[in-house]
């Protein structure tokens, strides 16, 4: 027994006792449980198996045979659903079944094609369309990052983003029903020389219309926005903007190698709210280990109240991933355990909710697209 439906932009398969099934209407499978258990795929082919250990949730990446092997089982599912599909519905989920995993690996090439790997997104943008307007961070000194190592910074001309922006609109094709925002990658498209950055969110909202808004990363040192400049960005569809500010500590951001001034990320954050765009602010849970805890957190929570989030504004808990190549892991001896990281988290979340702010959690491991 199964139903299949195009739900909010998607196609949407049940089958009763196997599965929920949701595809992009070109046929890619976006997330789906199946054998009880979860899973998303990105665009670019990543698939992950999302389960939860009691404490937290646990995110795996598949390997090829594995993940080859469960979208075959899957096609064959929705092949079985077609008999019961409604008329809405048909149509999509033949195309889906007829293209099966050798296109997906084809889609997968195309991908590779039209994007570097896109390393990390806020959590709330990982069903936007991505543009790559940037390429890589014009900082890239950050002694807890590896995102963009790989890469030379490089902002693209206004012509150069506006093709790369109608090939990603040609490529997504009826898959782009589905995506609700667009967001500007890679670190931070707002550093670029300020006529790129008009023509950035100008030209994403000429070939992207239909998306309710356009979203951007930016850090506060090296972008040179003024007020009046955030005020054209809103109106031209920019509607927010994440800082990674990590800590409001400038020893702990001594520590991270990121420029030690919170005030230029308050006056940031302020500008931005003058102009009507809202704010996502991204703290490193963990960050300065065990000496700076009571004044990472004390002074976190001080710039944010410095910046005094509204409604409409985030603030994201990002926990500290170490590994053996990162400087940080030199210049800090005293890290803290997944449980003292629990436990500053929740202090983290008690004290920014005390604020009104909404918080919510930021797992850069969970991060596809
Ligand atoms: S944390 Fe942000 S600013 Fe720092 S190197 Fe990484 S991407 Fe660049």
């Amino acid at each position: 027994m199964s139903s299949s439906i195009v739900y909010e932009g998607a196609l949407r398969v049940t089958v009763t006792g196997v599965g929920v099934y949701v595809l992009d209407l070109e046929g890619r499978p976006l997330f789906f449980e199946h054998g009880f258990k979860s899973y998303e795929r990105g665009l670019s082919g990543v698939l992950v198996r999302k389960s939860w250990d009691g404490r937290r949730r646990v995110v795996e990446i598949l390997q090829d045979a594995e993940k080859g092997s469960l979208l075959r089982s899957i096609y064959n599912v929705l092949e079985g659903a077609l008999q019961d599909a409604s008329s809405e519905a048909r149509d999509y989920l033949e195309l889906a079944v007829g293209r099966g995993l050798e296109w997906l690996k084809e889609d997968e090439k195309r991908f590779s094609e039209l994007y570097l790997p896109i390393t990390i997104l806020p959590p709330d943008h990982y069903l936007s369309t991505v543009l790559q307007a940037v390429v890589g961070c014009i900082y890239n000194r950050c002694s807890f990052c590896n995102f963009y190592k790989d890469r030379p910074y490089r902002p693209k001309s206004p012509s150069e983003f506006r093709r790369h922006s109608l090939k990603v609109r040609e490529w997504l094709g009826n898959g782009i029903s589905v995506r609700r925002n667009v967001f500007l990658s890679d670190a931070n498209p707002l550093s670029a020389p300020k006529e790129y950055v008009m023509e950035y969110v100008r030209i994403a909202g000429e070939v992207f219309p239909e998306a309710k808004g356009i979203y951007s990363f930016a850090d506060y040192f090296s972008t040179k926005l003024e007020s009046h400049d955030y005020s054209k960005l809103a109106s031209s569809g920019l509607r927010r903007v994440y800082i990674g500010l990590e800590s409001g500590s400038k020893d702990v951001l001594k520590l991270l190698n990121k420029p030690p001034n919170p005030d230029e990320a308050v006056r940031m954050a302020s500008m931005l709210a003058d102009s009507g765009i809202a704010r996502g602010i991204i703290v490193l849970v963990g960050a300065g280990g065990r000496s700076l805890w009571r004044e990472h957190l004390e002074e976190t929570v001080s710039v944010i109240a410095r910046i005094d989030p509204g409604k409409d504004d985030m603030i994201f808990l990002s926990r500290l991933i170490l590994s053996p190549t990162l400087p940080y892991m030199e210049a800090v001896k005293d890290h803290l355990s997944e449980h003292e990281m629990d436990y500053q988290e929740e202090q983290f979340r008690e004290a920014i909710s005390d604020l009104g702010v909404k918080v919510a959690s930021y797992n850069i491991l969970e991060s596809i697209y």
